[in-house]
Protein backbone atom coordinates (compact mmCIF):
# COMPACT_ATOMS: atom_id res chain seq x y z
CA UNK A 1 0.00 0.00 0.00
CA UNK A 2 2.83 2.46 -0.15
CA UNK A 3 1.82 4.37 -3.12
CA UNK A 4 3.56 8.33 -2.17
CA UNK A 5 0.58 9.69 -4.27
CA UNK A 6 -2.70 8.71 -2.73
CA UNK A 7 -3.68 8.74 1.12
CA UNK A 8 -6.83 6.85 2.01
CA UNK A 9 -8.49 8.27 4.84
CA UNK A 10 -10.99 6.65 6.93
CA UNK A 11 -11.65 2.75 7.65
CA UNK A 12 -8.89 1.88 5.09
CA UNK A 13 -6.15 3.31 6.31
CA UNK A 14 -6.81 2.11 9.76
CA UNK A 15 -8.04 -1.52 8.97
CA UNK A 16 -4.22 -3.01 8.61
CA UNK A 17 -4.81 -5.82 11.18
CA UNK A 18 -3.84 -9.30 11.90
CA UNK A 19 -7.29 -10.08 13.12
CA UNK A 20 -8.70 -13.18 11.80
CA UNK A 21 -11.46 -12.09 8.78
CA UNK A 22 -14.45 -13.82 11.20
CA UNK A 23 -13.76 -11.21 13.79
CA UNK A 24 -13.23 -7.83 11.28
CA UNK A 25 -16.86 -7.23 10.09
CA UNK A 26 -16.57 -6.69 6.54
CA UNK A 27 -13.63 -6.37 4.16
CA UNK A 28 -16.07 -7.80 1.70
CA UNK A 29 -18.25 -4.61 2.66
CA UNK A 30 -15.92 -1.97 2.72
CA UNK A 31 -14.17 -3.44 -0.85
CA UNK A 32 -17.63 -2.45 -2.32
CA UNK A 33 -17.71 0.83 -0.20
CA UNK A 34 -19.12 4.09 -2.38
CA UNK A 35 -15.27 5.47 -3.26
CA UNK A 36 -14.48 9.00 -3.82
CA UNK A 37 -11.20 9.76 -5.38
CA UNK A 38 -10.08 13.50 -5.69
CA UNK A 39 -7.50 14.77 -7.56
CA UNK A 40 -6.04 17.97 -5.34
CA UNK A 41 -2.95 20.55 -4.49
CA UNK A 42 -4.58 20.08 -1.07
CA UNK A 43 -5.01 16.83 0.04
CA UNK A 44 -4.53 17.80 4.00
CA UNK A 45 -7.67 19.72 3.39
CA UNK A 46 -9.13 16.39 3.06
CA UNK A 47 -11.55 14.94 4.46
CA UNK A 48 -11.78 18.08 6.23
CA UNK A 49 -15.40 18.68 6.85
CA UNK A 50 -16.08 15.10 6.00
CA UNK A 51 -14.35 13.70 8.59
CA UNK A 52 -17.15 15.29 11.12
CA UNK A 53 -20.69 14.17 11.69
CA UNK A 54 -22.75 11.42 9.96
CA UNK A 55 -19.83 11.49 6.89
CA UNK A 56 -17.15 11.18 9.60
CA UNK A 57 -18.67 8.67 11.02
CA UNK A 58 -19.54 6.37 7.76
CA UNK A 59 -16.20 7.20 6.56
CA UNK A 60 -14.65 5.26 9.89
CA UNK A 61 -17.22 2.49 9.81
CA UNK A 62 -16.47 1.54 6.02
CA UNK A 63 -19.75 3.06 4.40
CA UNK A 64 -17.66 5.05 2.15
CA UNK A 65 -13.98 5.47 1.55
CA UNK A 66 -11.94 8.61 0.27
CA UNK A 67 -8.63 8.84 -1.72
CA UNK A 68 -6.80 11.68 -2.23
CA UNK A 69 -4.34 11.81 -4.69
CA UNK A 70 -1.52 14.98 -4.95
CA UNK A 71 -1.21 16.85 -7.89
CA UNK A 72 1.96 17.80 -6.91
CA UNK A 73 3.10 14.36 -7.21
CA UNK A 74 2.85 14.63 -11.04
CA UNK A 75 4.67 17.90 -11.44
CA UNK A 76 7.24 18.95 -13.45
CA UNK A 77 11.02 18.91 -13.23
CA UNK A 78 12.62 19.41 -8.84
CA UNK A 79 10.08 22.35 -8.12
CA UNK A 80 7.20 19.64 -9.02
CA UNK A 81 5.66 22.89 -11.04
CA UNK A 82 2.13 22.14 -12.19
CA UNK A 83 1.32 24.87 -13.85
CA UNK A 84 2.28 27.27 -16.06
CA UNK A 85 1.07 30.54 -17.76
CA UNK A 86 -1.86 31.18 -20.10
CA UNK A 87 -1.72 30.43 -23.75
CA UNK A 88 -2.45 33.99 -25.52
CA UNK A 89 -1.25 35.56 -22.41
CA UNK A 90 -3.40 37.12 -19.57
CA UNK A 91 -3.89 36.87 -15.61
CA UNK A 92 -2.81 33.83 -13.33
CA UNK A 93 -1.50 30.27 -13.81
CA UNK A 94 -3.80 27.45 -15.29
CA UNK A 95 -2.95 23.50 -14.50
CA UNK A 96 -0.90 22.02 -17.31
CA UNK A 97 -2.63 19.11 -19.53
CA UNK A 98 0.33 16.85 -19.31
CA UNK A 99 0.80 17.06 -15.24
CA UNK A 100 -2.90 16.70 -14.98
CA UNK A 101 -2.80 13.85 -17.35
CA UNK A 102 -0.52 11.96 -15.46
CA UNK A 103 -2.78 12.39 -11.92
CA UNK A 104 -5.50 11.06 -14.29
CA UNK A 105 -3.58 7.76 -15.67
CA UNK A 106 -2.49 7.36 -11.96
CA UNK A 107 -6.54 7.53 -10.60
CA UNK A 108 -8.34 6.14 -13.53
CA UNK A 109 -7.59 2.40 -13.23
CA UNK A 110 -7.69 2.47 -9.14
CA UNK A 111 -11.59 3.81 -9.44
CA UNK A 112 -14.34 1.92 -9.58
CA UNK A 113 -16.19 1.10 -12.84
CA UNK A 114 -18.56 3.19 -13.33
CA UNK A 115 -17.82 6.32 -11.63
CA UNK A 116 -18.54 9.66 -13.10
CA UNK A 117 -15.29 11.72 -13.73
CA UNK A 118 -15.89 15.35 -13.06
CA UNK A 119 -13.79 18.64 -13.39
CA UNK A 120 -15.12 20.77 -10.30
CA UNK A 121 -15.62 23.96 -12.62
CA UNK A 122 -18.29 27.35 -12.41
CA UNK A 123 -18.88 26.49 -16.06
CA UNK A 124 -20.46 22.86 -15.64
CA UNK A 125 -23.23 22.00 -15.10
CA UNK A 126 -25.07 23.27 -12.17
CA UNK A 127 -25.07 20.27 -9.50
CA UNK A 128 -28.05 18.79 -8.11
CA UNK A 129 -29.73 16.58 -5.39
CA UNK A 130 -30.87 14.62 -8.67
CA UNK A 131 -27.51 14.42 -9.32
CA UNK A 132 -26.37 13.59 -5.91
CA UNK A 133 -29.10 10.66 -6.10
CA UNK A 134 -27.27 9.82 -9.47
CA UNK A 135 -24.41 9.55 -8.09
CA UNK A 136 -24.80 7.81 -5.00
CA UNK A 137 -26.43 4.73 -6.96
CA UNK A 138 -23.04 4.43 -8.52
CA UNK A 139 -19.39 2.55 -7.14
CA UNK A 140 -18.05 5.88 -6.36
CA UNK A 141 -17.03 9.01 -8.23
CA UNK A 142 -13.25 10.94 -9.02
CA UNK A 143 -12.90 14.71 -9.10
CA UNK A 144 -10.67 16.61 -9.95
CA UNK A 145 -10.09 19.96 -8.08
CA UNK A 146 -8.77 22.84 -10.07
CA UNK A 147 -7.01 25.91 -8.83
CA UNK A 148 -5.90 29.31 -10.19
CA UNK A 149 -7.40 30.13 -13.51
CA UNK A 150 -8.26 26.47 -14.51
CA UNK A 151 -7.19 23.89 -16.17
CA UNK A 152 -5.95 23.34 -19.58
CA UNK A 153 -8.47 22.79 -21.95
CA UNK A 154 -7.13 19.44 -23.71
CA UNK A 155 -7.40 17.18 -20.39
CA UNK A 156 -10.89 18.16 -20.31
CA UNK A 157 -11.73 17.08 -23.93
CA UNK A 158 -9.16 14.47 -23.82
CA UNK A 159 -11.18 12.80 -21.06
CA UNK A 160 -14.21 13.43 -21.79
CA UNK A 161 -14.59 15.05 -18.47
CA UNK A 162 -17.93 16.30 -17.21
CA UNK A 163 -18.01 19.98 -15.76
CA UNK A 164 -19.93 20.68 -12.82
CA UNK A 165 -20.50 23.79 -10.79
CA UNK A 166 -21.48 24.17 -6.98
CA UNK A 167 -23.55 27.81 -8.13
CA UNK A 168 -22.58 30.77 -9.69
CA UNK A 169 -19.73 32.03 -8.05
CA UNK A 170 -16.40 31.56 -8.00
CA UNK A 171 -14.35 30.04 -5.60
CA UNK A 172 -10.40 29.82 -5.22
CA UNK A 173 -10.23 26.15 -5.92
CA UNK A 174 -12.62 23.45 -6.65
CA UNK A 175 -11.71 21.52 -3.17
CA UNK A 176 -14.53 23.08 -1.37
CA UNK A 177 -17.05 21.99 -4.03
CA UNK A 178 -15.99 18.52 -4.08
CA UNK A 179 -16.63 18.26 -0.45
CA UNK A 180 -20.08 20.29 -0.41
CA UNK A 181 -20.71 17.50 -3.55
CA UNK A 182 -19.39 14.76 -1.70
CA UNK A 183 -21.53 15.25 1.21
CA UNK A 184 -24.73 15.60 -0.45
CA UNK A 185 -23.94 11.80 -2.12
CA UNK A 186 -22.53 10.11 1.16
CA UNK A 187 -25.75 11.33 2.76
CA UNK A 188 -27.65 9.62 0.97
CA UNK A 189 -26.13 6.10 1.04
CA UNK A 190 -27.87 3.06 2.66
CA UNK A 191 -26.99 3.39 6.44
CA UNK A 192 -25.45 7.01 6.54
CA UNK A 193 -28.71 8.99 7.97
CA UNK A 194 -29.98 7.38 10.90
CA UNK A 195 -33.49 7.83 9.67
CA UNK A 196 -33.83 6.79 6.39
CA UNK A 197 -37.10 8.61 6.27
CA UNK A 198 -35.25 11.91 6.78
CA UNK A 199 -34.29 12.10 3.06
CA UNK A 200 -37.83 11.31 1.34
CA UNK A 201 -39.09 14.21 2.91
CA UNK A 202 -36.09 17.08 2.70
CA UNK A 203 -35.70 19.88 0.13
CA UNK A 204 -36.09 18.76 -3.42
CA UNK A 205 -36.83 15.35 -3.09
CA UNK A 206 -40.28 16.23 -4.32
CA UNK A 207 -38.89 18.77 -6.66
CA UNK A 208 -40.20 21.07 -4.06
CA UNK A 209 -38.54 23.35 -0.98
CA UNK A 210 -39.21 21.88 2.45
CA UNK A 211 -41.82 23.33 5.11
CA UNK A 212 -40.81 25.74 7.93
CA UNK A 213 -39.37 23.31 11.14
CA UNK A 214 -39.96 24.23 14.73
CA UNK A 215 -38.97 21.96 17.71
CA UNK A 216 -39.67 23.38 21.97
CA UNK A 217 -39.74 25.46 23.37
CA UNK A 218 -43.15 25.73 22.33
CA UNK A 219 -43.73 29.16 22.90
CA UNK A 220 -40.23 31.45 22.33
CA UNK A 221 -40.02 35.31 22.34
CA UNK A 222 -43.87 35.59 21.85
CA UNK A 223 -44.20 33.17 19.19
CA UNK A 224 -45.98 29.98 19.12
CA UNK A 225 -45.62 26.93 17.12
CA UNK A 226 -48.43 26.91 14.36
CA UNK A 227 -51.51 25.23 16.25
CA UNK A 228 -51.60 22.40 13.82
CA UNK A 229 -48.15 20.89 14.32
CA UNK A 230 -49.05 20.72 18.25
CA UNK A 231 -52.65 19.08 17.50
CA UNK A 232 -51.51 15.38 17.07
CA UNK A 233 -53.51 14.91 13.87
CA UNK A 234 -51.56 13.27 11.30
CA UNK A 235 -53.30 14.19 8.15
CA UNK A 236 -53.87 17.66 8.96
CA UNK A 237 -50.46 18.12 9.83
CA UNK A 238 -49.15 16.44 6.34
CA UNK A 239 -51.34 18.29 4.94
CA UNK A 240 -50.19 21.66 6.64
CA UNK A 241 -46.53 21.07 5.65
CA UNK A 242 -47.38 20.01 1.69
CA UNK A 243 -49.35 23.84 1.54
CA UNK A 244 -46.47 25.09 3.02
CA UNK A 245 -43.96 23.34 1.42
CA UNK A 246 -45.77 24.70 -2.42
CA UNK A 247 -46.55 28.26 -0.78
CA UNK A 248 -42.64 28.11 -0.15
CA UNK A 249 -41.65 27.24 -3.45
CA UNK A 250 -43.83 29.04 -5.35
CA UNK A 251 -42.75 32.68 -3.51
CA UNK A 252 -39.25 31.49 -3.64
CA UNK A 253 -38.15 29.02 -6.50
CA UNK A 254 -40.68 30.23 -9.73
CA UNK A 255 -38.34 27.97 -11.76
CA UNK A 256 -38.58 24.70 -9.62
CA UNK A 257 -42.85 25.26 -9.42
CA UNK A 258 -43.11 25.98 -12.94
CA UNK A 259 -41.05 22.08 -13.07
CA UNK A 260 -42.72 20.48 -10.57
CA UNK A 261 -46.18 21.53 -12.23
CA UNK A 262 -45.26 20.42 -15.31
CA UNK A 263 -44.24 16.83 -14.14
CA UNK A 264 -47.56 16.66 -12.24
CA UNK A 265 -49.31 17.78 -15.22
N1 LIG B 1 -10.93 31.11 -14.35
C1 LIG B 1 -12.02 30.24 -14.00
C2 LIG B 1 -12.19 30.18 -12.50
C3 LIG B 1 -11.08 29.48 -11.81
S1 LIG B 1 -11.37 29.32 -10.11
C4 LIG B 1 -13.30 30.77 -14.61
O1 LIG B 1 -13.44 31.99 -14.72
O2 LIG B 1 -14.18 29.97 -14.98
C5 LIG B 1 -10.24 28.06 -9.67
C6 LIG B 1 -10.82 26.67 -9.54
O3 LIG B 1 -11.80 26.67 -8.54
C7 LIG B 1 -11.51 26.11 -10.77
O4 LIG B 1 -10.58 25.49 -11.61
C8 LIG B 1 -12.51 25.14 -10.18
O5 LIG B 1 -11.93 23.86 -10.01
C9 LIG B 1 -12.81 25.72 -8.82
N2 LIG B 1 -14.11 26.42 -8.77
C10 LIG B 1 -14.30 27.75 -8.72
N3 LIG B 1 -15.60 28.07 -8.69
C11 LIG B 1 -16.28 26.91 -8.71
C12 LIG B 1 -17.67 26.57 -8.71
N4 LIG B 1 -18.62 27.49 -8.68
N5 LIG B 1 -17.99 25.26 -8.75
C13 LIG B 1 -17.05 24.30 -8.79
N6 LIG B 1 -15.72 24.57 -8.81
C14 LIG B 1 -15.33 25.85 -8.77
Amino acid sequence: MSDPASKSHGRKSITASLKPRSLMDGPERLARAWSAQVITLLPDAFPGILGHSLTGKALKDGLWQLDTIDLRHFGEGKHRNVDDTPAGGGAGMVLRADVMGRALDHALPRAPEGAPLVYLSPRGTPFTQAMARDWATRPGVTMICGRFEGLDQRVIDHYDIQEVSLGDFVLTGGDLAAQAMIDASVRLLPGVLGNESSTEEESFSDGLLEHPQYTRPAEWQGRKIPDVLMSGHHGEIAKWRRAMSEDLTKARRPDLWNAHSKRND
